[in-house]
């Protein structure tokens, strides 16, 4: 049975109080302490009495904790984070600044199993999914340096829906009012297209913001560049479920499409999206191609990436460029891991 508290939603944490036939009410200051004020380990829960918090630790309770081994800021601000777990395993995060406001990057996975063929993290395979404690201290760990963070996005190492469990778990302890109280709109899950998850998502009684990683509008392309997930959930099954997604949330989606010169970014390509994506409430991200060492692909011109926008736009799709963040600590989007490969 697992006895991480970190890894605990409030209302787990009121079950765990009253088996120990204490009141209820204790657990939100577990809760609020792990969150809110760094507690590393149970003796820092200073509300609770010395006689119960002896009780858990001798009933295996505790509090893991992730610990930076290094981290490494880019001129343009963006910081990058390693994190070692006790198995070895290294994950990173990354944490950018938007004018006053931070948002988080967070891994899922320590490697990934998808093998999109312009992602440096493919290169490392799947080691092992992250557990809820690991991911929501990513955060934890960042916020102890940095400050409040006001937006989360899962779209670091590995495929969050594919760990859905200890991604939904984190999403729900990240929002709650009585943890760190993040709203539900400033945290976004992004999937390379896990069409089954998405549906099921949709029918949760949270939804956090669905970003989907896109990259072609034809399944031919799209199979050469996200072939695992692509052969699972073609682009018709993927783009049913988006829409479904957005019809029960009434929110829209995202769909993240990172320009790859000569591969996906011809004027014929924007006109298809276009094709495909005009009937779902959506807006649209070109994020251009991050080089890495590990891949061959180039990065599309700049005026290229204006036109492929235009034509988006054009057509009524809001369509923002994201031009490439963090680049020279290769903390940008599909870089991750790049300097772990060699020593993998
Ligand atoms: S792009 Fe995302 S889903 Fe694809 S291999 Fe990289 S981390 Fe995995």
């Amino acid at each position: 049975m697992d006895k991480d508290l970190k890894n605990k939603t409030l209302e787990e944490l009121e079950e765990i109080v009253e088996e120990f036939g204490q009141k209820k009410y204790l657990a939100k200051y577990i809760f609020t302490f792990i969150h809110c004020k760094s507690a590393k380990e149970i003796s820092d829960i200073s509300p609770l009495s010395k006689g119960f918090r002896g009780q858990l630790i001798e009933n295996g309770y505790h509090i893991s904790n992730l610990n930076i081994k290094e981290s490494l800021t880019d001129p343009d601000g963006t910081v990058k984070f390693l994190f070692v777990m006790p198995d070895g395993n290294t994950i990173e995060s990354v944490l950018l600044f938007d004018d006053k406001r931070k948002t988080v990057c967070v891994s899922t996975q320590a490697g990934c199993s998808m093998n999109c063929s312009f992602c440096a993290t493919a290169k490392l395979k799947l080691k092992r999914n992250l557990t809820t404690a690991e991911i929501v201290d990513q955060i934890n760990v960042i916020e102890s340096e940095h400050g409040k963070v006001n937006n989360v996005v899962f779209m670091g190492m590995g495929e969050p829906l594919n760990n859905y469990d200890a991604v939904l778990k984190a999403v729900r302890i990240l929002n709650h009012p009585a943890g760190k109280n993040i709203g539900i709109r400033h945290i976004t899950i992004s999937t390379c297209g896990n069409a089954e998850a998405i549906r099921k998502l949709a029918g949760e009684d949270i939804h956090p913001r669905l970003a989907v990683s896109l990259n072609a509008a034809t399944d031919q392309l799209r199979s050469k560049l996200m072939p695992v997930i692509n052969k699972k959930y073609p682009i018709a099954k993927l783009m049913a479920a988006a829409k479904n997604y957005q019809a029960k949330t009434k929110q829209r989606v995202t769909f993240e499409y990172i320009l790859i010169n000569k591969v996906n970014d011809s004027l014929s390509d924007a006109r298809k999206l276009c094709g495909l994506i005009k009937h779902i409430k959506c807006n649209v991200n070109l994020i251009e191609y991050n080089e890495h060492p590990h891949c061959d692909y180039t990065a599309s011109s700049k005026e290229n990436i204006k036109l492929f926008a235009k034509i988006l736009s054009d057509s009524g799709i809001e369509t923002v460029i994201r031009f490439r963040r963090g680049r020279k600590i290769k903390a940008a989007c599909g870089q991750l891991g790049a300097d772990r490969i060699k020593k993998s």
